[in-house]
């Protein structure tokens, strides 16, 4: 036997192993994310693909629908239905999408007795708490505000909104931004992306895992601005969390924040923070807003009314109320 034949074959090999390695280097999924401001908030879309060409038109297509669903339900401007809406006296006819949102959110102010109300336009522009001048309202202005408002403020028909009131000015705030995630996402699965992540200001919804393991998500503290309350181990959901501690502001050493109480017309006062698990983004965030107006034994009795939604409540006193159902993909830190 030559000496070179055992050469010849460790190069085939190395060779053979090299090429192998370049086929999977070729496979491996590429990752990217990319941010953008819409809706008043921060939306970041993270996602993987083996096909990086592909990857890059996914997420530029992904944020160009979220940005016309921000075009239809956001509270002013042309072409927005949400604000012929408002100046309509008896309502309108709306596109598809914000008419299913609008079906959505009635269901949700049904099930949770008006807690969860679309009406509140007047009132949140009162208290102007996302605002650069906010302020508390006197006790008459309040009462001026919710007038028309609850349930039964808003009717669906098709594509045919039915105010009850000509002044109810209709705010889309607690729902939309959900609705343009789940939005966001159909327009990634279509492109055949089976690993990503949107994420508008803390309403979160995710496709497949994360590199075959779980996605972790952290949830915000509601007291400590960099400190974690929990992390939720998910795969293919949606997540969705409400807290005061978002938007607010403070006079006499009270907090006053965006979520607001129908019921008293002021900042809802029973829970710090709100986090639902369920299949869709725009559930999510309407069941997160509802609950928090509901307080913790209400809250999780409301998403137990839903099908496989689970949640993660921090009450006012600060205690933690968690459905049993997530309990087992919950680490609290
Ligand atoms: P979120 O951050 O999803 O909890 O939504 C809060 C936003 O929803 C506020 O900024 C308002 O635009 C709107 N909102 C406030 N209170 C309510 C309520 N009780 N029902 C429905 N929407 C509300
Ligand atoms: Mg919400």
């Amino acid at each position: 036997m030559s000496l070179t034949r055992p050469l010849v074959i460790l190069l085939l090999l190395a060779l053979l192993g090299f090429l192998a390695l370049q086929r999977c280097a070729g496979e491996r999924p590429q990752q990217l994310s990319r941010s953008r401001i819409l809706m008043g908030t921060v939306v970041e879309i993270s996602a993987s693909s083996a096909d990086p060409g592909r990857l890059e038109a996914a997420v530029t297509d992904a944020f160009a629908e979220m940005t016309r669903i921000e075009g239809l339900m956001r509270p002013a401007g042309e072409g927005s239905d949400v604000a012929r809406l408002t100046v309509s006296e008896q309502g309108t006819e709306v596109a598809p999408e914000t008419a299913e949102v609008i079906a959505l959110g009635l269901q949700v102010a049904a099930a949770s007795g008006g807690a969860f109300d679309m009406g509140l336009g007047r009132l949140k522009a009162l208290w102007g708490i996302e605002t650069e001048t906010p302020r508390v309202p006197a006790p008459p202005e309040i009462r001026q505000a919710l007038a028309g408002a609850g349930l039964g403020d808003l009717r669906l028909d098709g594509r045919r909104v039915e105010k009850a009131q000509p002044a109810l000015a209709v705010d889309l705030g607690a729902i939309a931004k959900g609705y343009a995630v789940d939005r966001a996402v159909e327009v990634l699965r279509r492109a055949g992306i089976e690993s990503a992540a949107v994420n508008a200001g803390g309403n979160i919804r995710l496709i497949g895992d994360h590199g075959g393991r779980p996605w972790r998500i952290a949830i915000q503290h509601p007291r400590e601005a960099a400190g974690q309350l929990a992390v939720l181990e998910l795969v293919d959901t949606s997540v969705s969390t409400s807290g005061d501690y978002e938007r607010f502001f403070e006079q006499d050493g009270v907090r006053y924040h965006h979520i607001l109480d129908p019921r008293t017309g002021y900042p809802a006062g029973r829970c710090q923070s709100v986090t639902v698990v369920t299949a869709s983004a725009a559930l999510a965030d309407a069941l997160s807003t509802a609950a928090f107006v509901l307080g913790p034994e209400e809250g999780l009795a409301l998403l137990q009314r839903f099908p496989a939604t689970e949640g993660l409540i921090v009450a006012a006193d600060g205690t933690r109320h968690a459905s049993p159902g997530l309990e087992a993909r919950l680490t609290w830190r």
